[in-house]
């Protein structure tokens, strides 16, 4: 862990006054440490018959889309307002520097499907209550939240207690 944690950044002030920023570029680039996060994430939900894996735009989509070929299931995005071509439902979000509003194709997940959903970093949480709502919304069942990063101290898990949480580094 300590490995991983080295190959990610703080970037002060990003991308506005106050918030510290998590930059995993450097991790991505090595190759090893890439690998070892997507081992951890499979090793974790190879048995727990994952129909669909969800990313949330745009670095759950890295981590995401290779755990979906590596658990043999599907890849749904989910992405910002405007962006995916077809019918979509949506809900807004606050995040840590902002809000905005997220969007799912309403074909993309059919009902009972069991759901994973990936993202980067757990920060509030905001963004993951709208996105388990939009699954929740298409009669998906939400098996689990994956995180490479947790801000423990911004207490994401509080609310999001009915969800079974993994990340794989915190601070
Ligand atoms: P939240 O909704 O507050 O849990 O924010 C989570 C989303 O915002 C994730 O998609 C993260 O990529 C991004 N995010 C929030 N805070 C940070 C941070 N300090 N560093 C990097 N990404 C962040």
């Amino acid at each position: 862990m300590d490995a991983i944690k080295e190959k990610i950044r703080d970037i002060p002030d990003f991308p506005k006054k106050g918030i510290v920023f998590k930059d995993i570029t450097p991790l991505l680039n090595d190759p090893k440490l890439f690998h070892k996060v997507i081992d951890i994430f499979t090793e974790r939900y190879r048995n727990e018959n994952i129909d669909r894996v969800v990313g949330i735009e745009s670095r759950g989509f890295i981590f995401g889309a290779v755990l979906a070929y590596k658990l043999e299931c599907g890849f749904t995005i989910v992405r910002k307002t405007g962006k995916l071509p077809y019918r979509t439902i949506k809900k807004s979000y606050d995040l840590e520097y902002g809000s905005d509003h997220l969007e799912i194709h309403e074909d993309s997940i059919r009902p009972g499907q069991r759901v994973l959903i990936v993202d980067d970093l757990l920060a509030t949480g905001g963004t993951c209550v709208a996105v388990t709502e939009l699954i929740q919304q298409l009669q998906g069942k939400v098996v689990g939240l994956a995180f490479l990063i947790e801000l423990a101290f911004l207490k994401g898990r509080e609310k999001l207690k009915a969800h079974n949480i993994f990340s794989i580094v915190q601070y």
